[in-house]
């Protein structure tokens, strides 16, 4: 089923219509690459956004000279600033250890009760399901996100650690089976900014192929599902009711 029935069947808002989102990533940037620009044109619009970073980033260097103490510090900072720039207001770092061996399950423990205290309409995340996907922090971060999605609301799992609340749906970032396309024309460039803010991981002679990858790529999305005439740029996700996460076969061509 067309995921534009199912949002008209649970009476969805669109995603620049929501009252409020969580945003969750495994890295201290990885919002920014999946969805920035969206980010900074719901926070245009005064809808609040929170961060969750699930990990502290200790691996973004190869540089042996580097110490985890350093890079997470650094990393710390980049993502304040990009914050400020975004417009995101709340952001915290659950110092899950980059490249660590947590399981989804522990870190479900962490996410429910905070799902529950932020009370989110929305949640945004990386899609776990995409092909070829080898990071398991991305991996983990995404599959316990979306179980988190059917357990917090739920009176009996972790009773007393916040008011069960259910989230309505969640858009999936980096997904391969997208299914929303969001015009971020106007924030475009503030995206590859916030993104070139994270110095430690894109300042670098990469720099100008990535972006290019990037603004290509969003130019490809615009013009085949926005508008085929006019230039511009989206960012696409994979969005799904809560509903949809569960015994729903057909969810992956929805
Ligand atoms: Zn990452």
């Amino acid at each position: 089923m067309d995921m534009g029935l199912i949002r008209q069947m649970l009476g969805l808002p669109e995603l620049l219509d929501v009252p409020n989102a969580l945003v969750i990533e495994p890295h201290p940037d990885d919002n920014e690459v999946g969805a920035g620009a969206t980010v900074k044109l719901l926070t245009d619009r005064n809808i609040p956004v929170a961060y969750l970073t699930v990990t502290d980033g200790r691996l973004g260097s190869d540089d042996p000279g580097m110490t985890p103490e350093e890079m997470i510090r650094i990393r710390m900072g980049e993502r304040q600033r990009v914050n400020q720039l975004l417009g995101v207001q709340n952001s915290y770092n659950l110092g899950f250890e980059d490249g660590g061996d947590w399981t989804e399950s522990v870190l479900m423990q962490v996410l429910v009760p905070l799902i529950r205290q932020f009370r989110p309409a929305l949640v945004m995340t990386v899609d776990p399901w995409t092909p070829y996907e080898a990071h398991p922090d991305h991996v983990k971060t995404g599959r316990a996100v979306a179980s988190s999605l059917i357990y917090c609301s739920n009176g009996i799992y972790l009773k007393g650690q916040g008011e069960p609340w259910t989230v309505p749906q969640v858009a999936f970032y980096g997904s391969a089976y997208p299914n929303t396309y969001v015009d971020v024309t106007e924030t475009w460039a503030t995206k590859l900014e916030a993104m070139k803010t994270h110095t430690s991981q894109f300042d670098n002679a990469d720099w100008d192929l990535f972006s290019g990858f990037l603004t290509a790529e969003a130019e490809r999305l615009y013009r085949e599902h926005l508008d085929a005439v006019q230039n511009g740029y989206a960012e696409a996700f994979k969005v799904l009711s809560t509903r949809q996460l569960h015994f729903f076969p057909e969810a992956y061509k929805s």
